[in-house]
């Protein structure tokens, strides 16, 4: 039998194994609930400490907890973490040898494990679930619970199965956890497992430390660097990039501006990325330059700030990042500089993907959802806490359109003259040339189209490149011009634009920010 001390409450738990004085949040009311038998579906945002509301009442429940988590890479650090507390805590998945495993199955019978990390192929093997009806299981725990979701960024279609849990189970507590969850794909885990009962535990997705700013890209790298020398002299940061190669770029030439940067993508050396996360855990103010592969389970605590130097795919994503910010609590910046390019590209990646159209279809909506926060003159914050399904009553008072209200102007004529261009030039070109065309530049594609005969060409000197750009990002993402589904980027008038376009209706767009605060140039003349 087990060798554990009982403990007389949560409470003494919490504070004799873990060393934390207090529950956060709704921890004390989810430990009660699952330690006292009942199911949970846990919604909290990452950082928020979801482990202790299963870790817990393992330790009050009789028999061993059953963890199922997709991350066999944090497998062992969690288990590890554990040990270090005097928790019994093994995990079982594809990296144990044959030996291990059977050591580790033995000790699940005798009742000695508090808990055990399982894969979830592992979990629904014939002899995995023999041995659970054998054992003393003390509850379930489904750990990102978002990978049952057949639409999310993340299934799993392993989660499937584990409604059978529940069938073959059904006396013991389930407890599903996850940080992303909207409501469709909320729905969709409590049908897929089977937590109907499941009592739901929602925690404010809000981050009220962390100031946010979206910007428009000018020169990224240079944005970046005044970012940091003005607001983040010597602090701790993370950078995302879309690519390895921009990744090593940055990282490089910040280092020659004088910043403490490294690289991380899972394209280096196994040994290099250990080295690289080690020294920004360990050292201070060192800025990590990242593909998004850098940061889950990453737990520092005072990184000051994110930037992204390239558009995220979905708010789900640019949550996520953006929530390892000032996990002290302390002010931090989520930073964000896009422009024109990212669309097109990102438009571009989902239409070449190849994935099914169901999904090419969710995808886009993703992509719109993370448009409608970069483009918009409300509150991002409510914008943000919206799209999780939160309201959040007034206008925060800590982000950049808060800040600084955006200005805006009536952009008809020059949307106008834009869908016109895209319609003359036959719909078959990408931004840049029909730009070119409205700037009367006789370039040699121009003059290979004969473009410079149109009567649109030219007509559009009054705005500047970037202005112009800044209209067409504009369109682009209020759904009036769409990308030609072939991957090239030519764009083609959609049905919003007809009234526009025919003149009977206006258009009121933002001008452009290219700094945080400060100097804002006119997207007008
Ligand atoms: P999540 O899984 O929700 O991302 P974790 O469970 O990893 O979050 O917890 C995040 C961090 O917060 C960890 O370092 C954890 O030890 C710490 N933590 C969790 N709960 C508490 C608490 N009640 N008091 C102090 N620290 C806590
Ligand atoms: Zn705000």
């Amino acid at each position: 039998m087990s060798k554990r001390p009982s403990y007389p409450d949560a409470l003494s738990v919490l504070r004799e194994v873990f060393g934390y004085p207090a529950f956060r949040g709704s921890q004390a009311a989810i430990v009660e609930h699952v330690a006292s038998g009942g199911d949970a579906l846990v919604l909290m945002p990452t950082g928020g400490g979801k482990s202790l509301c299963y870790q817990i009442p393992a330790l009050l429940r009789p028999g061993c907890a059953v963890v199922v988590s997709p991350l066999i890479a944090l497998m062992k650090d969690q288990v590890d973490a554990l040990i270090q507390l005097g928790v019994e805590a093994a995990f079982l998945n594809s990296t144990l040898d044959a030996d291990a495993a059977r050591d580790v199955e033995r000790r699940i019978l005798s009742g000695e494990l508090d808990l055990v990390y399982v894969a979830p192929e592992r979990l629904l093997t014939p002899r995995f679930q023999s041995l659970l009806e054998r054992a003393t299981i003390s509850l379930f725990a489904i750990d990102e619970a978002h990978c049952v979701s057949q639409w999310g960024h993340d299934f799993r279609p392993e989660y499937i199965g584990l409604s059978a849990l529940h069938e073959r189970f059904p006396d013991i507590p389930r407890i599903a956890l996850t940080a992303t969850a909207d409501h469709a794909t909320r729905a969709e885990i409590i049908s897929q497992l089977g937590l109907e009962g499941a009592r739901e535990f929602l925690s404010s997705f809000d981050r009220p430390n962390i100031r946010y700013t979206i910007i428009e890209k000018n020169n990224a790298r240079k944005q970046l660097l005044e970012l940091i020398r003005r607001e983040h002299s010597g602090d701790a940061g993370i950078v995302y990039c879309l690519s390895r190669k921009r990744v090593d770029e940055t990282a490089a030439w910040l280092r020659e501006q004088g910043i403490m940067a490294l690289p991380y993508h899972a394209g280096m050396d196994a040994s290099s990325r250990a080295a690289h996360q080690a020294k920004f855990l360990r050292d201070e103010g060192i800025v990590m330059v990242a593909t998004i592969a850098f940061g889950m389970g990453i737990d520092k605590p005072d990184v000051r700030f994110v930037a992204h130097l390239d558009l995220p795919k979905s708010l789900e994503g640019y949550y996520q990042e953006t929530g390892r910010a000032g996990r002290d609590g302390l002010a931090s910046s989520a930073w964000l500089a896009y422009g024109l390019n990212d669309l097109l590209l990102l438009k571009e990646m989902i239409e070449s993907s190849g994935a099914p159209d169901a999904q090419k279809q969710v995808e886009r909506q993703k992509l719109d959802a993370m448009l409608g926060l970069a483009e918009t003159t409300r509150c991002r914050r409510q914008v943000l806490l919206g799209y999780f399904g939160e309201t959040l009553e007034k206008p925060c008072g800590n982000c950049d359109n808060c800040l600084t209200p955006p200005e805006t102007w009536d952009g008809t004529e020059a949307a106008r003259k834009a869908l016109s261009a895209v319609y003359r030039t036959g719909q078959r070109f990408g931004a840049g040339q029909v730009i070119d065309v409205l700037l009367g530049k006789e370039t040699d594609k121009v003059k290979q189209n004969f473009h410079q005969k149109l009567s649109t060409f030219g007509i559009g000197k009054e705005l500047s490149e970037t202005q112009w750009r800044a209209v067409f990002r504009q369109l682009i993402a209020g759904g009036y011009l769409q990308t030609v589904p072939d991957g090239h980027g030519a764009l083609m008038l959609s049905e919003v634009a007809r009234p526009l376009l025919k003149g009977e209706t206006t258009l009121t767009l933002r001008k452009i920010r290219e700094r945080a605060a400060g100097k804002i140039r006119t997207g007008s003349s």
